[in-house]
């Protein structure tokens, strides 16, 4: 067996010792005689699972006990409509626009209700997070919406906007778990798991008490509601079971390392790596701005398309998988999530520069 080192943005790298730990599990978990994948979601052993892996989320990330935690589907995407259906109450939200899945969370918004987009970084093409000191929030505004990890572009909030009193909404997709947050700073956390947490199919809710009702936009469907989830502690229908529970082992996995303070020093180490190579290469550039470079996806080019496709494809013989910019965007993207070592990232560099050498 021989693993490469995935550069993937999302479904993504996951913990070794994760994924062994559920091959051992797979056909006989904890002596059921069957696999977490087989069980019944509500059996006395499936709550053990899902009730552990909330604890261990609430201590990870030190969530209050006036928060929520809502393990459901959909992805990140569904997301983009049901935070409208349930927080519009006055159908006014204000949306800071810095990328892609930003845009389309506004672009959904824009069905339910008055969306504003009060920032934008799409001049330069996404390269930079906005000022948001003193942004023109709406007086009535039910949220102000940002995405905080740009996955394509590679930007990152790096202090949170003033949203001069309303709620802030976050979509954290692609930083969940990379470093400490103050949780109450925020009335919803979401993320889709696929990107630094587990399997495809799960999606996180972290959400204020006060802002789960019944007072939904009208016609919401049940399974679209907040409180549905709420006051069933994600159990109202059959959840993505074998997703939370591994999502349940990453947990571990984050606790055994240290938890998210641990987490953001190693972070941290890795991403400057990278960084500090592309700043000193003649060949490789990034394409953030220096203070807004996210810790997790690292963009870059060689400013010439077919160097980009014969790195991309040298770098894939080599065993660096994934390293394609999005469709969208194009040149490179390494995307460094917690779980991929620090070793993939000192081999990647290595590379980078025998490949600077050859091809200068
Ligand atoms: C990947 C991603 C999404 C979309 O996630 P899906 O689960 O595919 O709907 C949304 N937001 C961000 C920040 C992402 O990285």
């Amino acid at each position: 067996m021989s693993r490469v080192y995935n550069f993937s943005a999302g479904p993504a790298v996951l913990p070794e010792e994760v994924l062994k730990e559920a091959a051992e599990e797979m056909l006989d978990y904890k002596g059921t005689g069957m696999s977490v994948m087989e069980m019944s979601h509500r059996s006395k052993t499936y709550d053990a699972i899902i009730k552990e892996a909330e604890a261990d989320l609430r201590d990870l990330m030190n969530i209050p006990d006036n928060y929520k935690v809502l393990f459901l589907q959909g992805g990140a995407s569904q997301q983009f409509a049901m935070i409208p259906m349930n927080l519009m109450k006055n159908k006014k939200a204000d949306y800071i626009v810095t990328g892609q899945w930003a845009k389309k969370a506004y672009q959904e918004a824009c069905i339910y209700g008055q969306a504003n987009k009060i920032a934008s970084s799409e001049d330069k093409t996404f390269s930079y997070i906005p000022d948001c000191s003193d942004l023109p929030i709406s007086e009535d505004a039910d949220y102000v919406y940002i995405c905080e990890n740009n996955t394509i572009y590679g930007t990152k909030f790096k202090t949170l906007p003033n949203t001069k009193g309303k709620t802030l909404v976050a979509d954290v997709s692609s930083c969940f778990l990379s470093e400490p947050v103050d949780v109450t700073k925020y009335g919803l956390i979401y993320g889709g798991v696929q990107k630094n947490i587990g399997p495809a199919g799960v999606v996180i809710v972290i959400i204020r008490e006060d802002l789960i009702t019944e007072d939904v936009l009208p016609g919401t469907p049940t399974m679209l509601r907040y409180k549905t989830h709420a006051d069933n502690d994600s159990l109202y229908n059959t959840p993505p079971a074998y997703g939370i529970y591994i999502c349940g082992k990453v947990f571990q996995w984050l606790k055994k390392k240290g938890g998210l303070a641990a987490m953001k020093e190693y972070n941290e180490k890795k991403a400057k790596i990278l960084y500090d190579y592309l700043d000193e290469s003649k060949l490789f550039h990034g394409t953030v701005r220096k203070e807004d470079r996210s810790l997790m996806n690292v963009p870059f080019v060689t400013g010439n398309e077919e160097l980009d496709a014969k790195f991309v494809k040298e770098a894939k013989e080599a065993g660096f998988e994934s390293l394609k910019g999005h469709r969208t965007v194009g040149g490179m993207r390494a995307s460094i999530y917690n779980a991929m070592p620090i070793e993939g990232v000192e081999k990647l560099v290595e590379f980078m520069k025998k490949f600077e050498a050859e091809n200068l």
